[in-house]
């Protein structure tokens, strides 16, 4: 296919010379008429994927996006390049929704940016259906995928809405975040054959991934912005009053930082957004409710200070460091007990059981992120069912201590989960290992068994974090949703049988038990 106009278009448009790695490709399949899925990663350059079609079309482009709140600077960005342009969203009155509707069947607009929810209207739909609609991009496609981290109900409607588009427009689904499963499920939704998906990986050169294990949050923030002053970054914390706190704490030691949650007034949250964009605030201090859709590319850093609940939403959110493809950091402040606080938010949500199990699972994928000695990027990358090479930059890569041999401990362990016969979790074992003397222990009499207490000398702690290590390493694994059981992997029988030792990076304190001065 002839590209010459979209390079055209590209050029005298946008000032960009080259198409992104992907932009070519999906735009091809976009002018062939079919309908396709496009994953890249969070700064790959999505939007051009349909704006640079919205201008070669005759008719119009209609965008389904979830943000709101952005789509008004989105819509007057366009405006600004000569892209003519609007929007229709909760935000607007009666009147001038008719207004704006008016104006598309006059041909003013290329492009029409609208939330998911106005698709929940029929008679929304059906004016939508009296316009030449030739293209439907769907932005933050995993929103409409359950197993995605991000479902959102009105995305549902998005198929039957097509179906009652007497254009047929062709659909372009769009996405950062997809595991094979929710790729499926996108693919499946809006009738896109799976040859139509362009996939252009999701590896990030530019970041670098660091797992920050048991650190004081505080010390570690304010010692990391000491080094990094000139830095733009977010911190993302898990409640509003985490970030409340860091916003104070950051705050009295002059630093530059503001705090974004949804309990903050709109008017707050916006001017707080804004300072941000513009580099009037340095730090932003935030919940998951910030982020999305952002576009600043001086992003240096992406602190997570607490572990959010999926590996997806995780790598989603350090991805909106580096859009501008400098080096940049995504560090992780892990302490387990912080997977208690999204347990808790997995206990407390509305959705069904299945759902939650579902959760929970992927909570513990995230729990094996933290704890794996193996190439992070590519622990990320495996998730999202993609094979790769360890990356050489993350903290794993450049973890310089020397792997100890933990083979004995490692088989008491193993052989103690076996006696336990994969009934109970992470808890009970340690427990079990390092002889507690709890109810829970003797009134299920576990003091009788011959491993009961063989890791005396160990504290449990310590244990527990073996156990971490050996379930990201792959010789045990965690069944089950809400309360996991352990079980030992054929992997792990191979340790049992004598027939493979097993290294471990050990925490500095440990290795100072060597003599220091020989
Ligand atoms: P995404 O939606 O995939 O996260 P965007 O579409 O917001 O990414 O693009 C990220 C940035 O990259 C934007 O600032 C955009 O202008 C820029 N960009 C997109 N395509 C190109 C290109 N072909 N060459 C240079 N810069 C580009
Ligand atoms: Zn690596």
């Amino acid at each position: 296919m002839d590209l010459t106009a979209a390079q055209q278009v590209l050029k005298t448009t946008f000032g960009y010379d080259d198409f992104r790695p992907g932009q070519r490709s999906v735009i091809e399949h976009v002018l062939s008429g079919d309908n396709t899925l496009a994953i890249m990663p969070t700064g790959g350059g999505k939007s051009l994927c349909y704006q640079i079609p919205a201008l070669l079309f005759d008719g119009i482009t209609v965008v389904v996006s979830p943000l709101i709140s952005l789509m008004k600077d989105q819509v007057d960005a366009l405006n600004d390049s000569g892209i003519p342009a609007t929007y229709i969203n909760s935000s607007l009155e009666w009147p001038e929704i008719q207004d704006r509707l008016a104006a598309l069947h006059q041909g003013v607009y290329k492009l029409l940016y609208v939330a998911p929810e106005r698709l929940d209207s029929e008679a929304f739909v059906h004016a939508l259906g009296q316009l030449p609609i030739d293209l439907l991009a769907v932005d933050e496609a995993h929103c409409i995928s359950q197993w995605g981290h991000d479902f959102r109900p009105s995305y549902l409607e998005l198929s039957t809405a097509i179906e009652q588009l007497p254009t047929h427009p062709r659909v372009l689904a769009l996405t950062a975040t997809a595991t094979q499963q929710v790729a499926r499920d996108i693919r499946d939704r809006l009738q896109i054959p799976a040859d139509d998906e362009v996939n252009t990986g999701f590896a990030r050169d530019n970041l670098n991934l660091t797992v920050v294990k048991d650190q004081d949050t505080d010390r570690y923030v304010l010692d990391y912005l000491k080094v990094n002053a000139e830095a733009a970054g977010i911190i993302y914390a898990s409640t509003r009053k985490e970030v409340n706190r860091l916003t104070e704490l950051l705050t009295k030691h002059h630093i530059n930082a503001a705090p974004y949650h949804a309990g903050l007034p709109d008017e707050q949250r916006r001017q707080n957004q804004e300072d941000f964009l513009y580099d009037r605030v340095q730090v932003m201090v935030a919940t998951n409710a910030f982020g999305m859709g952002i576009d600043k590319s001086n992003v240096r850093f992406v602190i997570h200070a607490q572990v959010p609940g999926t590996l997806e939403a995780y790598y989603q959110e350090a991805g909106r460091a580096g859009r501008d493809g400098l080096p940049s950091e995504a560090i992780l402040l892990y302490r387990s007990q912080d997977l208690q606080i999204q347990h808790f938010f997995i206990d407390q949500s509305e959705m069904d059981e299945a759902h939650k199990q579902h959760a929970y699972q992927k909570l513990q994928v995230m729990n094996q992120y933290a704890n794996t000695q193996g190439c992070l990027q590519q622990f990320i990358l495996n998730y999202f069912g993609e094979q790769s090479e360890p990356c050489g930059r993350c903290s794993n890569c450049r973890d310089d201590r020397e792997a100890q041999d933990v083979t004995t401990d490692v088989q008491k362990v193993l052989s103690c989960v076996v006696r336990l016969r994969a009934r109970y979790g992470k808890g009970i074992v340690a427990q079990v290992l390092t002889g507690a003397h709890n109810k829970r222990v003797l009134d299920q009499q576990l003091d009788q068994l011959p491993t009961y207490g063989i890791m005396r000398n160990q504290r449990q702690k310590s244990v527990g974090e073996l156990i971490d290590f050996l379930t990201a390493a792959g010789y045990l694994q965690s069944v089950g949703g809400q309360y996991p059981t352990l079980q030992v992997t054929a992997l792990g029988v191979t340790v049992l049988k004598g027939e493979q030792q097993v290294f471990r990076k050990m925490a500095r304190q440990a290795q100072r038990l060597a003599p220091e001065d020989d």
